[in-house]
């Protein structure tokens, strides 16, 4: 099986196509790690085609926050806004569908699982192999993705029990990467994020799971000034716009 993995999508349409036209005809199932909404322009949009091509889904805090499950008041002001504003504007059915997603872990297939922060905590930010080390100890799966840090790569614990940082970073001049899985050793990997790229590169995020035995973490430019001039438009924070040109 190839799975494409996806998370943090934040209703950035532009984002969502580009990766699946990069990634056409090239897996069997999509697998969705939460933050389908939130900052940007096209919660609709996004979540339709989540509802309708995304069976294995975990919700992620901004899912919760724009559902209305949780307050905005944990958020920071920008987030805050872009969330009453999603809020706003998201249909009906999607906000029951956001409502009802499962919190993970979910386990997908008996090696592998998916969540959106931890495994203790959904909202815990897993950036250093000292967080990774801990949240080892509660992974049950050979393989677990997780998103929430908008950061592509993940760890690797080996035999000794240490976590490693995956040096993960795919060349400006490349699409793809691939990392092979040894049997000797458990992974906790990011695809990074569709939406909203926090690790200093400004294209969509992505990764394939194929389960013979290696991860291609992916990346593909997409057509950000129309993400853009909607954000304008909809009058969301300036601060959100130049995180998507930053990547950060
Ligand atoms: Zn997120």
């Amino acid at each position: 099986m190839r799975y494409l993995i996806i998370s943090d999508l934040h209703a950035n349409i532009e984002a969502l196509q580009a990766v699946l036209a990069a990634t056409e005809g090239d897996y069997t199932e999509v697998i969705c790690c939460g933050d389908l909404v939130g900052y940007g322009p096209d919660p609709d949009p996004v979540t339709d085609w989540v509802r309708a091509n995304v069976k294995l889904v975990v919700r992620g805090n901004h899912d919760r926050v724009c559902s209305g499950v949780d307050s905005a008041e944990q958020f920071n002001e920008t987030a805050r806004q872009a969330a009453y504003w999603t809020r706003a504007h998201l249909s009906g059915e999607n906000i029951a569908y956001l409502r009802n997603l499962a919190p993970g872990p979910l386990e997908i297939a008996e090696q592998f699982a998916i969540l959106h922060g931890s495994p203790r905590d959904e909202d815990e930010y897993v950036t250093t192999t000292w967080e990774a080390e801990e949240s080892f100890r509660f992974l049950d799966h050979p393989v677990t993705f997780f998103g929430h840090t908008h950061l592509q790569g993940g760890f690797l614990r080996g035999s000794q029990g240490l976590a490693e940082a995956l040096p993960m970073h795919v060349p400006k001049a490349k699409s793809r990467r691939v990392w092979q899985i040894r049997s000797d050793q458990t992974y906790y990997l990011n695809p990074g994020s569709v939406g909203q790229p926090r690790d200093a590169d400004n294209r969509a995020a992505f990764a394939i799971y194929d389960t013979t035995g290696f991860v291609e973490f992916g990346r593909t430019s997409y057509d950000m000034l129309a993400t853009i001039a909607k954000m304008r438009k909809a009058r969301l924070p300036d601060f959100l716009s130049r995180r998507l040109t930053l990547g950060r």
